[in-house]
């Protein structure tokens, strides 16, 4: 009986290849060993721009999934626990949750807002860090015969909160914040992607072009955890010595030092 030759290998293998689909372009991620501060080149400048055009429309989990792709390990977050830093949180989760979150803790938190993190441990697997001043509010104060929120609020902030930030940010290049353009007029021209002129960063503000009502929705509809105090009238929440609820028909950030001209903390002003 003859026995058919075998047939050569190499004219079956092309029917089991596998056909690998080339793979989608993703954009540069920056080694973590970049150097310690960024540069605002003409490139980056033109990049920013652009970016920030292509962003304009785009659901805040695709800006935070480009921003996190971008700078990788040297991409942050920081928040307060507000209703849209909860929201950055909890889309963060989903899409990047290698992200450092920190928060500045100047001593004078409400306790419901330390609890809020203790939430998102439970809830989202994520620890954020707290970032202090190097004097805790005792030293602080007797240092400055009494609480400076009461008698000069910017100066208690840059202490207690933009000097820590500054640290806080130290080899970073990006960082995202939660604000909205209709919280202020300080914040009314806040880009999607923009340059950080106070902190050298790369800042992204996917909300931005949010609003409360949008927000609110968002958080009832995904269960988003967020601070009890918003449910006693307080719009906005910062410290303790700092906030109040807010009445009908108030700006819903009148309650941040009532009784000074001051309206940021200074973390989001140039
Ligand atoms: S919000 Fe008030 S207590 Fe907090 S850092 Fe600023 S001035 Fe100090």
């Amino acid at each position: 009986m003859l026995i058919p030759p075998a047939r050569p290998l190499g004219r079956e293998l092309p029917m089991l290849r596998l056909v690998v689909p080339p793979p989608e372009p993703q954009p540069a991620v920056l080694p973590a060993s970049l150097p310690e501060k960024l540069i605002l080149t003409d490139e980056l400048k033109a990049e920013i721009s652009s970016e920030s055009e292509r962003l304009e429309q785009a659901e805040p989990q695709e800006i935070l999934r480009w921003t996190a792709q971008r700078f990788g390990a040297k991409f942050t977050m920081a928040t307060a626990f507000g209703p849209e830093g909860m929201i950055l949180v909890h889309m963060l989760a989903e899409v990047a949750p290698q992200t450092p979150i920190f928060n500045l803790d100047t001593g004078y938190q409400f306790k419901e807002t330390l609890e809020l993190r203790e939430e998102v441990k439970r809830r989202y697997g994520i620890e954020v860090e707290y970032k202090r001043a190097a004097t805790s509010v005792e030293e602080y104060e007797q240092q400055h015969g009494g609480p400076v929120y009461r008698t000069n609020p910017d100066q208690c902030c840059l202490h207690r909160k933009v000097q820590v930030l500054e640290q806080a940010v130290v080899g970073k290049h990006a960082w995202a914040s939660a604000i909205r353009r209709d919280q202020s007029p300080d914040r009314a021209s806040a880009p999607i992607v923009g340059w950080d002129k106070k902190f050298s960063l790369v800042k992204v503000s996917p909300l931005a072009n949010w609003t409360k009502q949008k927000v609110w929705a968002f958080i009832t509809k995904h269960n988003v955890p967020y601070n009890p105090l918003h449910d006693q009238g307080y719009t906005s929440i910062g410290c303790w010595p700092c906030t109040r609820a807010v009445g009908l028909g108030e700006d819903e950030r009148a309650g941040r030092w009532s009784g000074f001209a001051k309206k940021e903390c200074g973390l989001h002003t140039s």
